[in-house]
């Protein structure tokens, strides 16, 4: 039947063979629980959450074909019969709820943090320290074996197919480009000879796992290094792996060493739509667009305009494992959307930590982190409404307790509210709605503008105070601080104050990147920044002319800084070095573009009416600024806490940026009032 919001969406996709029940796909992404045995139990917990939430296919995390490609060491590998009965949990699960699930085969060739590393050739990769081998031809055939044996255990174990990785500079796309293949022999040299593994791969796998079996094929479109394919060479591969097996053609945008973002927040929604919508119409098989999508609207707008067949989402089933059934009866307000922060997700992956979410740290914890309905309803006042308190307070009343939320600004969302005013940061908003929803329909009592002191809130009888009061920005004691040329990120970002053109910034973390790249916006560029403009700031060739090379970049617009700032800590380090692993080269890089000068090793000496005057390097230096904005970190406020515990009244609770403003961290927010609130 025809759905009444997203007709096209969430139509069916006949595969011939078998059908899925819609387009929607949750694409793959590393947990970490897919590289330990132990773990299936809770692998299987997550995915089949995600498929009873609807979604019409998903991708397992990668899986190696043998130890040569692990990611890292001991990492999820699938090569022996031994191996089938934990991924059988996971397709039972799967399968149970009515959902398909495809194990996606991943050989990191050179990205391999291990030191069996191959490739191509060999050519070292910018993001591990292994220098890797060049396979043999030996090497070769037994790695396609490796292949075919890992899609037949697949099939064994119950996937409904496997998708092999062959985008983001993995292996397969490492043989695809000259810049990591320089063979001279049959797999090297011309286009012909450099997609033979990848066509001969999915040949024998096909000829293996028979016609009744998926394989997907996430194919490099964009490359975005120096030494990527052409648009031909990539046309010419797809049509070659479309016609070696391949069902569905995904489709994957950047290497992981390219220095082009393609799915931090800044990156516009569904930047890649028309580059996907290019391939599409040189196959006959489905095509998949994935990066930056994570509403249905867009989704349906896609689909819709037969820009692909079907759209892959893989944060967002992190974010929210009901999106499909929520867009499906008309909740899309109720979907609590991924905000590509990537701080609780990739970030952890890098540091081989398991994957979770900032905004749903229920996401890889769902055998642990449990909303029960409570047996004893207690009264619970919960005092600020920031991602801690918010967090906290619709936790504690889906679980069934009686919640009153209080603030004393006029909106929920505290920091949020900031952050979204950045450029690049507009889906912030999107969580301030989602939890809005949430206070709606869990039935928490909100009052705003209200400050309330504790014997206020003593009198009212609650069982449990949850203090969430945030924090306060700190004022660093430097000579000249009341200066009228002294403003702090709260004057600016909130009060949107009058700032001059001149600038320094006193601190240099998150916040006063923040600050930067806010100031640095030239008001005449709508918000959030349109594609076109993005991909000219990074040089990006969207429109893949036929004979365009070098794996669609291009020369970036020269950027006109609206400002002249400087950027300041005390530390020696690299500013921005305490910024997300996957994230912060992308705020150092946007504001090395608008010639930001970066100062670290710095003592503030004193501000005056001739600016703010500095020592580095021993050296005396006077800024001449119109405006000095205050980023220095922030200071507890937990006035609300009792000094010492009393046996009798309310029980207090302190989370969030109050308990600890020195490691301000909406990701921890977030965790700690859920499972406070889960707990109580
Ligand atoms: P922060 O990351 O702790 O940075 C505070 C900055 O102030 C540091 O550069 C510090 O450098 C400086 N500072 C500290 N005490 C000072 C003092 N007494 N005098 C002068 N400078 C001082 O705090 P934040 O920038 O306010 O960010 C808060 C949190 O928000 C972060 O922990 C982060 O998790 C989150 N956030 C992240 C992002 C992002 O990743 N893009 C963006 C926004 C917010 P020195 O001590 O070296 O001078
Ligand atoms: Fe999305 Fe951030 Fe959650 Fe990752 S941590 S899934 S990027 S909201």
């Amino acid at each position: 039947m025809t759905n009444l919001h997203y007709p096209n969406l969430l139509a069916p996709l006949d595969l011939g063979f078998t059908t899925l029940r819609n387009r929607v796909m949750m694409g793959s992404m590393h947990t970490g629980l897919e590289d330990r045995f132990y773990n299936y139990g809770k692998l299987a917990a997550y995915f089949r959450e995600r498929a009873r939430g609807g979604v019409g296919l998903i991708v397992t995390g990668g899986i190696s074909p043998d130890r040569r490609g692990w990611l890292l060491p001991f990492g999820g590998t699938l090569n022996s019969v031994f191996d089938l009965w934990n991924h059988r949990r996971v397709t039972t699960a799967v399968h149970q709820e009515g959902g398909k699930i495809l194990m996606q085969i991943l050989h990191a060739g050179r990205y391999g943090y291990q030191p069996l590393v191959v490739s191509a050739s060999a050519v070292k990769s910018p993001i591990s320290k292994f220098r890797p081998r060049a396979l043999t031809e030996k090497g070769i055939e037994s790695t396609i074996r490796d292949y075919v044996r890992c899609a037949r255990l697949a099939q064994r174990a119950g996937y409904d197919g496997v998708e092999i990785m062959g985008s983001e500079g993995y292996l397969l796309n490492q043989f695809l480009c000259a810049r990591t293949n320089l063979r001279t022999d049959r797999w090297g040299g011309s286009i012909e000879n450099r997609m033979r593994l990848p066509v001969e791969i999915v040949r024998r796998v096909r000829a293996a796992v028979g016609t009744n079996c998926i394989i997907m094929y996430r194919h490099s479109l964009l490359d975005l290094v120096d030494g990527g394919n052409s648009w031909d060479d990539v046309v010419a591969v797809a049509k070659a792996l479309e016609q070696a097996g391949v069902t569905i053609m995904n489709t994957g945008y950047g290497w992981h060493e390219a220095r082009v973002p393609t799915i931090v927040t800044s990156v516009p929604r569904a930047a890649f739509r028309s580059v996907a919508a290019r391939l599409r119409r040189e196959l006959t098989i489905p095509v998949v667009v994935s990066n930056r999508i994570n509403m249905p609207a867009e989704a349906e707008d896609i689909v819709h305009n037969g820009e692909a067949d079907m759209i892959s989402m893989a944060r967002p089933f992190l974010a929210d494992p009901d999106f499909v059934n929520k867009a499906a009866t008309g909740r899309s307000d109720q979907i609590n959307t991924c905000i590509g922060c990537n701080q609780a997700c990739l970030d952890h992956t890098f540091a081989n930590r398991r994957a979770s979410c900032l905004v749903n740290p229920r996401a890889g914890h769902e055998t642990e982190l449990i909303y029960n309905k409570t047996l004893k309803k207690r009264r619970i006042a919960v005092v600020g409404a920031g991602p801690a308190g918010l967090s906290a307070a619709t936790v504690a009343a889906e679980c069934g307790h009686d919640v009153t939320l209080f603030d004393s600004s006029e909106r929920i969302g505290g920091q949020f509210n900031l952050a979204m005013r950045v450029p690049g940061k507009e889906e912030f908003s999107e969580t301030i709605r989602y939890f809005g929803r949430r206070i709606e329909l869990t039935g928490v009592k909100l009052v705003l503008n209200q400050r309330v002191s504790r014997a206020q809130l003593m009198a009212q009888g609650f069982d449990d105070i949850i203090v969430a009061t945030g924090i306060r920005p700190r004022t660093p004691p430097i000579d000249g601080i009341d200066h009228p040329k002294v403003l702090s990120y709260i004057d600016v970002l909130r009060d949107q104050a009058h700032v001059g053109r001149r600038v320094a910034i006193i601190g240099a973390g998150g916040i006063g990147f923040d600050v930067g790249e806010f100031l640095l916006h030239d008001p005449a560029t709508p918000l959030p920044v349109p594609v076109a403009h993005w991909a000219g700031e990074w040089g990006v060739d969207l429109h893949a002319a036929p004979d365009s090379g070098n794996g669609g970049l291009t020369v970036p617009t020269p950027a006109i800084p609206v400002r002249q700032i400087t950027l300041l800590q005390r530390k020696t380090s690299k500013l921005g070095a305490g910024l997300g692993k996957t994230s912060g080269w992308v705020h150092r890089a946007t504001l090395q573009r608008n010639q930001v000068e970066m100062l670290a090793g710095v003592s503030y000496d004193k501000i005056d009416d001739r600016g703010l005057h500095i020592t580095v390097n021993g050296k005396a230096r006077l800024l001449e600024v119109d405006n000095i904005i205050l980023c220095a970190g922030q200071d507890a406020l937990a006035e609300l806490m009792p000094s010492k515990k009393t046996r009798s009244g309310p029980r207090f609770h302190l989370i969030g940026g109050a308990a600890l403003a020195a490691e301000l961290d909406a990701k921890r927010a977030i965790r700690e009032g859920a499972e406070l609130a889960a707990g109580l």
